[in-house]
């Protein structure tokens, strides 16, 4: 009896406290959306915060110098979609 009660115990999924106060939507965006095979992941608190932060990813890890104009609105799309 004991055990099973430790063994259902392991299997709570970890809870992030701080997940549902509305305040903090914490937005994300694959690279990968982008640049096939990539697995980087954007986070930001804004649609224009993840998108300079995948640009900053890009230039870094891509080469990229500078998003396009339809690259940012294909983005920004899949943001706004989120
Ligand atoms: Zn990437």
């Amino acid at each position: 009896m004991q055990e099973e009660a430790r063994k259902r115990g392991s299997n709570v999924p970890v809870r992030h406290g701080d997940k549902e106060d509305g305040m903090s939507k914490r937005i994300e965006l694959d690279c990968g959306a982008v640049v096939p095979g990539c697995e980087f992941v954007a986070h930001g608190e804004t649609p224009a915060d993840v998108l300079a932060k995948l640009a900053e990813h890009g230039r870094a890890a891509h080469g990229i110098e500078h998003l396009s104009a339809s690259l940012k609105a294909r983005i920004m799309a899949m943001l706004e979609a989120a």
